[in-house]
């Protein structure tokens, strides 16, 4: 048997962070009609982070919290844990699409991430969080020649950046596929546990703020009743909200423009068992630097350790879109996507050949057509949403679900009269163009990272329309 087939051999189908020694009781579903002031549906860190700051700004704010299955059950609990700084998916998408707005959006994203880790410390929630900073390497000569350029832009902005060249990079990581490394240690951006995270919000939400959350509880519709009101039918009864946030990310929505805005690309990861010091010692990561590391080119990898010296691998080439399908729970388990995973973790680092993979696990991005989030509202202020975040939300979901209560009434502020508010975000084509333009897309994107990050004629189209995506 091939070695990544073998190292693969005993990884159970599970996210690495739903530990079972860990996971809390499940909530009762609803059984019974209710009323309530707020109704959230979704329990991932937008509904989580919504029902903390409408608390925050309201404390007798009387809110109701649904989730399908379990809190963290979603694309919080499944991610790859990078908690970054930015809400708009890296300064290459703010300054192709909110330049107007980049330096508000910059500190904005600065004091949500602020805000963020005081809360955790406020109420003693431990996501294992571990400032690393953020480190790009580029795989080939000339990705290393545009990531030194990025490293000057930095220089130039002020920016506290860390330039590794080949002999210096393959000190921080040892392996035969890094030609160099630009390392953004300034600000807070690190690493966390998600599901530690979700359950840790969802304890001092239910046990100290008095938030009703129920689990095993699906959203079937929601409608306006009257002028005053809505009305949420789920599994088990009848929700009566004066109002309703929508934190259902990439899941098929009865609300046409949210199903309209996003669509569900399935992301895989691979973790390893602990590394021992003496494989660490192998690789020169894990004792001297602990990065959080993505490769520089646009589809990429994301590669980060654990408290226990675990590496989580995942992204690159297995990452899927299927034609038409919505939502289907088959697509969580892809066995091609793990060993194509498998293989790339090898090509990584070839010295690990001993190492076997513990955990295997899918999980969906809601992608949105400007690829960071998309807020909106609806029903004369009583409906809204924060959904999209593309691959970037564990940090910026905490910023959605705060313009999701601020459209709906929340203490709100000029945050949502900005453009990066009320500009529409184009809607994804139907079927089977939709198809067509991710495949397309996906295509051109890896052509473009084989040559150097050479945009081809479909990738300049899009980027004419407004459309294009950079890593
Ligand atoms: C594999 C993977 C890796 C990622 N890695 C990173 C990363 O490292 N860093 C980063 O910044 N971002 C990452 N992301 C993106 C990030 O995880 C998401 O943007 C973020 O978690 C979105 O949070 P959310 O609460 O909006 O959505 P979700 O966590 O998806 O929550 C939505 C919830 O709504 C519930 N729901 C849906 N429909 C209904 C209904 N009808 N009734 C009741 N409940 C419903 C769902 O069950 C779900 O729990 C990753 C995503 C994936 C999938």
């Amino acid at each position: 048997m091939e070695k990544h087939l073998e190292a693969l051999k005993n990884a159970v189908t599970r996210p690495l962070w739903h530990d079972p020694d860990i996971m809390p009781e499940p909530l009762a579903p609803v059984s019974s009609d209710k009323k309530c002031e707020l109704l959230i549906v979704g329990g991932g860190f937008t509904g989580l982070w919504a029902a903390m700051q409408a608390k925050e700004r309201q404390p007798d704010a009387d809110i109701i919290l649904i989730e399908q299955t379990f809190i963290g059950d979603g694309a919080s609990g499944r991610c790859g844990g990078f908690l970054s700084t930015t809400l708009t998916h890296g300064e290459t998408n703010t300054a192709y699409r909110f330049a107007d707005e980049a330096e508000r959006l910059e500190a904005l994203g600065i004091q949500n991430m602020k805000e963020l880790l005081e809360t955790l410390e406020r109420y003693d929630i431990d996501a294992r969080y571990e400032k690393t900073g953020e480190m790009y390497v580029a795989l080939d000569p000339e990705s290393a020649k545009r990531l030194q350029e990025d490293y000057q832009d930095a220089i130039d902005d002020g920016e506290d950046v860390v330039w590794f060249d080949k002999d210096t990079v393959r000190g921080q990581i040892n392996s035969p596929m890094v030609f160099a490394g630009l390392w953004d240690r300034g600000g807070q951006d690190g690493v966390i546990d998600p599901a530690r995270l979700c359950w840790g919000l969802k304890e001092v939400l239910v046990e100290q703020l008095g938030v009703q959350v129920f689990e095993a509880t699906r959203l079937l519709g929601v409608e306006p009743l009257g002028k005053e009101a809505m009305q949420a039918t789920c599994e088990g009864g009848v929700i009566r909200a004066d109002k309703v946030l929508m934190a259902t990310n990439a899941f098929t929505s009865t609300i046409g423009k949210i199903r309209r805005s996003v669509i569900p690309v399935w992301d895989y990861q691979i973790a390893t068992e602990p590394l021992t010091d003496e494989q660490l010692d192998r690789i020169g990561w894990g004792k001297t630097s602990r990065h959080a590391l993505a490769d520089h080119v646009n589809m990429f990898h994301y590669f980060r350790l654990t408290k226990d010296n675990r590496i989580t691998w995942g992204g690159g080439g297995a990452v899927r879109y299927y034609f038409n399908k919505g939502i289907d729970e088959k697509f969580m388990h892809a066995p091609a996507c793990y060993e194509q995973l498998a293989r790339e973790f090898f090509e990584m680092f070839p010295q690990l050949d001993d190492v076997k993979f513990s955990h295997q696990w899918g999980g969906i991005i809601a992608t949105s057509t400007r690829f960071c989030m998309v807020p909106g509202v609806a029903h004369d202020g009583r409906l809204a949403w924060s959904v999209g975040y593309t691959g970037h939300g564990v940090g910026a979901s905490r910023y959605g679900a705060r313009i999701g209560i601020e459209l709906l009434g929340y203490a709100p502020t000029d945050v949502i009269k900005m453009k990066f508010v009320t500009s529409k975000s184009l809607p994804w084509a139907p079927e089977p163009f939709r198809w067509l333009g991710v495949r397309f897309t996906q295509n051109a994107l890896q052509k473009a990272d084989r040559n150097g990050g050479k945009r081809g004629l479909w990738l300049k189209f899009l980027d004419m329309l407004g459309l294009g995506f950079t890593c």
